[in-house]
């Protein structure tokens, strides 16, 4: 059964996370959604990583920072047709899921609403440092837009208190620079200087870009990190590793080697 077929007859919404970038990110069930919805809707920089999955879709592009406007628009739309909503990684981590939701519960409460889930930064990222995640660990955006800054910097004390990766989402926009600055002074105050830290630039896409440094000399490559960028704060565990033989990785070992020899 085609994966749309159970709403075919009154319309219906999908929130669709693309991954990271590349063509071949992007999950089965997402690429297969887009091909069959009667509209696909998303801002200009998304729509532009799945040119080959546009074909006799109704696009409609809208711009970054509407959210609000494009969700009402989509609701309205789904009423009578497939719409597929478009989100970069996973539409439940800083994506378009939750407002979707929201606004449906609200205004069409018996609209269908289904969320496609996607490869998100985190994982994109650690996949291209190695493995830095394999334990618990945290996720914090760096937007202050909708989350006021103390409670981002109060967030931010309690991860690196507790000692687990942080990993850093939305790090430094052009107009917004202190807060990276600031959040890498409170990693010091609980971390040791020599805390790896890895940086991944533009995951999955052609421009993609993979450093690993020290939470002391983080700052030397700030012009290098921004809204295309996720960064990972090592915790307590987190080492460097070499891997290809040459190249520097991150790890944070899950505790075998606590249990077993090898
Ligand atoms: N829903 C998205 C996140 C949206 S918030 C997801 O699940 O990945 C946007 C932030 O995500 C960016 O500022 C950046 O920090 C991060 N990001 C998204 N895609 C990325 C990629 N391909 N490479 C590096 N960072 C990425």
């Amino acid at each position: 059964m085609s994966p749309l077929q159970s709403h075919s007859e009154n319309g219906c919404l999908y929130v669709v996370g693309i991954g990271p970038g590349a063509p071949d990110t992007i999950t089965r069930k997402a690429e297969s959604v887009l091909i069959e919805a009667d509209v696909v809707i998303g801002n200009d920089f998304y729509l532009n990583l799945i040119p080959h999955l546009l074909k006799d879709q109704e696009v409609i592009r809208s711009s970054m920072g509407k959210e609000v406007d494009r969700t009402e628009q989509a609701i309205h739309l789904a009423k009578k047709r497939k719409v597929a909503m478009i989100s970069g990684g996973d539409p439940g981590v800083y994506g378009m899921a939750g407002i979707v939701l929201e606004m449906a519960e609200r205004i069409a409460p018996d609209l269908p609403v289904e969320i496609i889930p996607g490869v998100t930064a985190a994982s994109a990222g650690a996949a291209k440092l190695g493995a830095p995640l394999t334990n618990d660990f945290a996720v914090i955006s760096l937007s202050d837009l909708l989350t006021p800054r103390e409670v981002i910097e109060k967030r931010v004390r309690i991860v690196c208190s507790a000692g687990i990766p942080l990993v850093l989402y939305n790090p430094r926009s052009r107009t917004r620079t202190s807060l990276f600055e600031e959040v890498v002074q409170i990693a010091l105050e609980h971390l040791p200087p020599e805390t790896p830290v890895g940086i991944v630039k533009d995951a999955y896409r052609e421009e993609e870009e993979v450093l690993v440094t020290i939470l002391r000399e983080v700052m030397d490559l700030e012009d290098r990190i921004d809204m295309h960028t996720v960064v990972f704060i090592g915790g307590e565990e987190t080492r460097m590793i070499r891997r290809n033989n040459h190249e520097r990785g991150v790890i944070t070992p899950r505790g075998y080697h606590r249990k077993y020899v090898y």
